[in-house]
């Protein structure tokens, strides 16, 4: 992997992307529960977090989601204000959005929330047949627009910042693999040497894509979710709610003050013995997202395959971390950044993120130790270890 190239900046740091933003209405109400002493709250939010920290795939536990954010999304983690509270299972993971709004209000902005991340997740499917990006693929041609569009423009600008350890056009490499599906299963060194073949992000032009003739193999994975909870956000601020998360798994962002506390709670996982905390995060205002190894992989002949892949090799990445958790205003960007930052390692990854402005990070090595970026510990974002 070559040394990340930064664009130049007026100083050296690489602006956000501007994001998206919709309106919103209705759906259920989760009465209140009763106040908590401070004392057990943190005991109770850990137990959430063990409860919903995995979710066992058809054949084993080759898929831990749900790992940030679960200390802030049970009600008696609210201080004065009981907040609304919806899960639902979309994205192949758990979707929590915890707001602090009037009932007249958060019921409709989270089904409206809920609805744009479904509408994100068909955009962004590689497969969907007739889609734009199914026809991209088959080298048809397509404008990507919309959220498409939005989505692919932050991945690119991560990829071209992390000098492709990001790389959006992996789609046949993934599938090869089958992560995501039910068949996960190390392909054979040919298969992958003709799958990279045609991947590259250099092949994705700058400014419109994609023209007939160009058939790249798009997989969003690594930014959509993130891309899903900006949009879901900017639904509960156009409808006038005030404070929330949206939590995806563990991409999550938080808007507004929190009530009663100002800061948000945030778990990181510990990539070694997922159901356990690494540390915990606060933040304000901010997007959250993890990528690791332990999230969702599969071992064959005693080896451990993870799904975040060296666009280099087309093999799983290793790379001396086994978690990156990374801050930035949105969530689309922290997203990408984490892939890109776990396919980096610590010294490279470290070196994107501290040029990169308003990102800031918590990486995890394989032998345990806790590497973080100079702005955590700074104004709006502290860390503590367990
Ligand atoms: P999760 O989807 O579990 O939150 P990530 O955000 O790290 O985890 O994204 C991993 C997904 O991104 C993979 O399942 C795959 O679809 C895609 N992917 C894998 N490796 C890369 C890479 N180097 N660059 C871009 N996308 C990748
Ligand atoms: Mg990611």
């Amino acid at each position: 992997m070559k040394t990340p190239s930064i664009p130049p900046r007026a100083g050296l740091r690489i602006p956000s992307l501007p994001r998206d933003r919709r309106s919103a209405k209705r759906h259920l109400w989760v009465p209140r529960r009763p106040p908590l002493s401070p004392f057990p709250v943190l005991s109770l939010c850990f137990g959430r977090l063990t409860i919903l920290s995995f979710v066992k795939g058809p054949k084993g536990p080759l898929h831990f989601f749900l790992l940030l954010g679960l200390l802030l999304a049970n009600p008696s983690c609210s201080g004065q204000t009981q907040p609304f509270k919806e899960t639902r299972f979309m994205m192949g993971t758990l979707v929590d959005v915890v707001v602090y709004a009037g009932k007249e209000t958060a019921p409709g902005a989270a089904g409206q929330a809920f609805e744009r991340i479904l509408q994100v997740e068909a955009a962004a499917h590689p497969s969907e047949e007739g889609s734009p990006l199914f026809q991209v693929r088959q080298g048809k041609g397509a404008r990507l627009g919309g959220d498409l569009a939005r989505i692919l423009e932050t991945a690119m600008h991560v990829s071209r910042a992390a000098s492709g350890a990001f790389d959006p056009t992996l789609g046949e490499v993934v599938h090869l693999w089958g992560f995501g599906r039910d068949d996960p299963h190390l392909p054979a060194p040919k298969e992958i040497q003709q799958a990279l073949d045609g991947t590259g992000y250099k092949r994705v032009p700058v400014g419109q894509c994609c023209p007939e003739k160009l058939d790249i193999w798009f997989d969003l994975g690594g930014v959509a979710k993130g891309y899903a909870v900006d949009a879901a956000v900017s639904v509960f601020q156009e409808a006038g709610v005030k404070a929330g998360i949206v939590n995806a798994g563990g991409d999550l962002r938080t808007f507004g003050v929190r009530p009663g506390r100002g800061y948000w709670k945030i778990g990181v996982q510990d990539p070694e013995n997922p159901q356990e905390l690494a540390g915990v995060l606060e933040v304000k205002e901010a997007a959250v997202a993890t990528s690791g190894d332990y999230q969702r992989y599969f071992e064959e002949g005693g080896i451990r395959y993870h799904h975040i892949l060296d666009p280099a090799t087309g093999y799983p990445a290793h790379t001396g971390l086994r978690g990156t958790t990374v801050i930035a205003s949105d969530c689309a960007t922290a997203d990408a950044l984490a892939t890109a930052v776990f396919v980096l390692g610590p010294e490279k990854g470290l070196d994107l993120l501290e040029k990169w402005d308003g990102a800031e990070g918590v990486l995890i090595t394989e032998d345990g130790k806790i590497l973080t970026t100079s702005g955590i510990g700074e104004e709006g974002i502290r860390f503590e270890e367990r």
